[in-house]
């Protein structure tokens, strides 16, 4: 037998990279956009049909390419910006490896147009599938623009397998906004399926923020700044109390390239521990500078994971400055955390440090009635929980009509009827009362959590959630993509109380459900995204659904609140008129039950 071993034709080899540096639209959209910042553009137009899938097309008015170089920048492993391999470690460019372009143009019909400034003529390339069509001089501007047609028109599994439009969108703007934010010097556009979501004027970088994350970032970033001799970091982070709970924004550069890094997401986080909750996301845009020798970029086709020499110092340098920042901005008191030495300089001592305010309303209870409803303006969260009288007999009522419910519970509820003692609250946080055979605790907060679901999930699917008008209409910016978002639940909005209009990213909030009356529209509506959000990504729940979570979450009594006899009463009664009392909405358990068998043997 002869020799069976034979080098793969150019055409196969650009599709074998593809397959790693290309994996969707998006993939696309990073490499042009960055070849285009390579090239000096000030000014680049993204424009996407059909999620990328029709067309990705990148104009800018860099330093275009002469006939023979945009011949040449198809070639696997041609590139303008490396030559020896020394370079690789000294990189002061976003591309070098010269695969985008051969990779693209093996698995798409792409076309090239493009000019140098000392040019009478450019030149225009039509290559499909790795063949050249044609090329020949054109009249066009300075610059470079590419047109990607049909990606994966002959890898039939990779186009089976992209996702939905609104899917892949999501993926190109992550996309644009990564390339966007280093580049706040860059005039940007995108524009999808011929209308422009984001214009992106040159400016700096707080405006490029504000510009891309709308207007209500501009009281909401910390400013951080910190030079020392292994990176100079510089950004903003969103303050704990805009923390998010889908990841959301969280940005992390390193010379100006997006790259992902758990280990430096985590010092982030780790300088906000105390200050949001677990399950919180804090926003943060940080732009580090370092040495291009002390980092290798190469280890990753798409150039997103990048190791440090000095990885371990930087750790610590971003989790001191984002701390120091949150304390200097006076976001937490600054004798509440440990001081590196060498970042006291960075605190002011002249400046006087003041407590952050606590934002608790000590009258807010949301179990009162509207006849125990003394001060206007406080805080009224609850729906109209009906005055209690005898609620044990009511209880009763529950027992006995409806015995499907009982079959579906955890525990049998028949136990009620036999036990008249009135409920004990623990720890400010649990109800507990005896059953028949036992004890159960409820968790306050889980179980009002549970009742106002029901209530607001009824109120959206029969429209009648009740709406309070605004003598001021409250105003509530938002992202591009936020706005869009707005429209898939402005029924359910609509229906349980919300009433607003509708101009350039931002809402006139006129009328608010009345349950929610005293939050403020910006973080309610925001949060209302959020929680539909991180739904929608779950793919779990209706667009109703996560509303109504959203809104049941914010409005239940806390732990820690204090309840009377008459509101625990009140509580259980109304608990258990509901479908599912066992479990909150987020699928915690509302109660548990301890029997005298169990506690008995407890004793053992
Ligand atoms: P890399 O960016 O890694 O060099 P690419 O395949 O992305 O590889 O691009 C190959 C070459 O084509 C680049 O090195 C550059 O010289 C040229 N090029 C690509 N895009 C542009 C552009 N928008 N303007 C000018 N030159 C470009
Ligand atoms: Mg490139």
């Amino acid at each position: 037998m002869g020799d069976i071993i034979h080098l793969l034709p150019d055409n196969v080899a650009n599709q074998i990279a593809a397959g790693e540096v290309i994996q969707r639209p998006a993939s696309v959209v990073k490499e042009l956009l960055e070849n285009a910042i390579d090239a000096g553009a000030t000014q680049i137009t993204l424009s996407v049909k059909d999620a990328g899938k029709t067309l990705i097309q990148v104009s800018d008015n860099g330093k275009g390419m002469s006939d023979s170089d945009a011949r040449m920048s198809f070639e696997r492993h041609a590139t303008s910006k490396i030559s020896t391999a020394d370079e690789l470690f000294d990189l002061h460019t976003k591309g070098f490896r010269g695969e985008a372009l051969a990779s693209i143009a093996s698995i798409a019909h792409v076309e090239l147009k493009t000019k140098r400034e000392e040019d009478e003529l450019g030149s225009c390339i039509e290559i499909e599938g790795s063949k050249v069509i044609s090329q020949e001089p054109i009249a066009t501007s300075n610059g470079t623009t590419f047109s990607v047609k049909n990606l994966f028109f002959n890898v039939p599994a990779r186009r089976q397998f992209l996702k939905s439009d609104s899917v892949e969108n999501k993926h190109i703007i992550e996309e644009f906004i990564r390339v966007a934010l280093p580049h706040f010097n860059i005039e940007m556009r995108l524009i999808q399926n011929d209308q422009e979501t984001y214009h992106l004027p040159s400016g700096n970088l707080k405006q490029r923020v504000v510009n891309i994350f709308g207007r209500a970032y501009n009281e909401r970033l910390v400013p951080i700044d910190e030079d020392t001799s292994i990176v100079e970091l510089k950004g903003f982070v969103g303050k704990p109390e805009n923390a998010k709970k889908t990841r959301g924004e969280q940005y992390l550069f390193v010379n100006d390239r997006y790259i992902k890094s758990t280990y430096l997401n985590h010092a982030v986080k780790g300088a906000f521990d105390d200050l949001i909750s677990s399950d919180q996301f804090p926003s943060y845009f940080l732009f580090m500078q370092v040495d291009p020798k002390s980092i290798d970029v190469n280890i990753h086709p798409t150039k997103t994971e990048v190791k440090f020499e000095e990885e371990r110092s930087i750790y610590a340098i971003i989790k001191s400055a984002v701390r120091n920042s949150l304390g200097k901005y006076n976001v937490v008191p600054t004798l509440d955390f440990e001081q590196e030495a060498s970042f006291n300089q960075f605190i002011d001592p002249n400046k006087e440090v003041v407590q952050p305010e606590i934002k608790v309303n000590p009258d807010y209870n949301p179990f009162k009635t509207d006849s125990q409803r003394s001060k206007p303006g406080t805080h009224q969260p609850s729906t109209s929980m009906k005055p209690n009288t005898d609620q044990w007999e009511s209880l009763y009522e529950v027992a006995k009509n409806t015995e499907e419910t009982i079959i579906q519970t955890a525990f049998d509820e028949k136990d009620f009827t036999h036990d008249k003692r009135p409920f004990l609250q623990l720890n400010d946080k649990y109800v507990l009362g005896s059953i028949r055979s036992g004890y159960m605790v409820i968790d306050q907060y889980r179980a009002h959590y549970r009742i106002l679901f029901d209530t607001f999930l009824k109120q959206i699917n029969h429209r009648n959630g009740q709406s309070q008008g605004l003598i001021f209409p409250e105003t509530v910016e938002l992202n591009a993509n936020d706005f869009k978002q707005i429209n898939v639940i402005e029924d359910e909005l609509e229906s349980l109380g919300f009433r607003f209009t509708k101009e350039d990213n931002t809402l006139q909030v006129t009328a608010k459900p009345s349950e929610l009356a005293d939050c403020d529209s910006q973080a309610l509506i925001e949060d209302l995204l959020e929680e539909f959000k991180l739904d929608v990504s779950r793919e779990s729940t209706s667009p109703a659904e996560s509303l109504a979570k959203s809104m049941a979450s914010k409005a239940a009594v806390r732990k820690g609140k204090k309840l009377t006899d008459h509101e625990m009463n009140d509580l259980v009664d109304r608990l258990f008129e509901c479908g599912e009392p066992n479990f909150a909405p987020n699928g915690k358990k509302v109660m548990i039950t301890i029997t005298f068998d169990e506690l008995e043997k407890l004793f053992g």
